[in-house]
């Protein structure tokens, strides 16, 4: 593995570690809302994004790279509302999608075909990602200020659980 793919893929290990923060940050935002759905919905995909982390942690590590953890930037900690925070998930998705972009283009330049096949694998992650965070921004917006449809909304959410190795990804 090339010294720029063992830096790249470090960073992710970073990019990955932040956003599990932001969605445990979003997490803590709608405890304090009295919003255990949406709460666990966040504390989900917090362990999610520690996953994703691990995935190329082990990745460089198998393949005889050195890991070097880096800070993690304070997230976000206050928001204004609901669909805001959902606004802000499906942003940082986007942003995340980018990233591995550029990753899958470097495997691919580099012809390191075992980063190739790992980048794959967050390619079509990213695309279960977006699509849930959009989904559920549809939602919120639908909802609107209405109560009773943001506490069937928790509800709802409040049921998601930790995906089983190798599940698609519903919520
Ligand atoms: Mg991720």
């Amino acid at each position: 593995m090339s010294k720029e793919l063992q830096e790249a893929l470090n960073q992710q290990v970073t990019n990955e570690l932040y956003a599990a923060h932001l969605y445990l940050s979003m997490a803590a935002y709608f405890e304090s809302l009295n919003l255990p759905g949406f709460a666990n919905f966040m504390k989900v995909q917090h362990r999610e994004e520690l996953s994703h982390a691990m995935k190329i942690f082990d990745f460089i590590n198998d393949r005889n790279g050195r890991v070097y953890l880096q800070a993690i930037k304070q997230p976000p900690v206050e928001f204004q509302s609901v669909q805001e925070v959902m606004e802000k998930a499906l942003e940082h998705e986007k942003h995340v999608t980018e990233v591995i972009y550029k990753l899958y283009e470097m495997a691919q330049r580099q012809k390191d075909y075992a980063a190739h096949v790992l980048m794959e694998w967050f390619v079509e992650e990213q695309v279960e990602e977006e699509k849930l965070f959009t989904e559920l921004l549809e939602h919120v917006k639908l909802v609107g200020n209405d109560g009773t449809g943001l506490l069937m909304l928790d509800a709802r959410l409040a049921q998601r659980k930790d995906e089983e190795e190798g599940e698609e990804a519903e919520s």
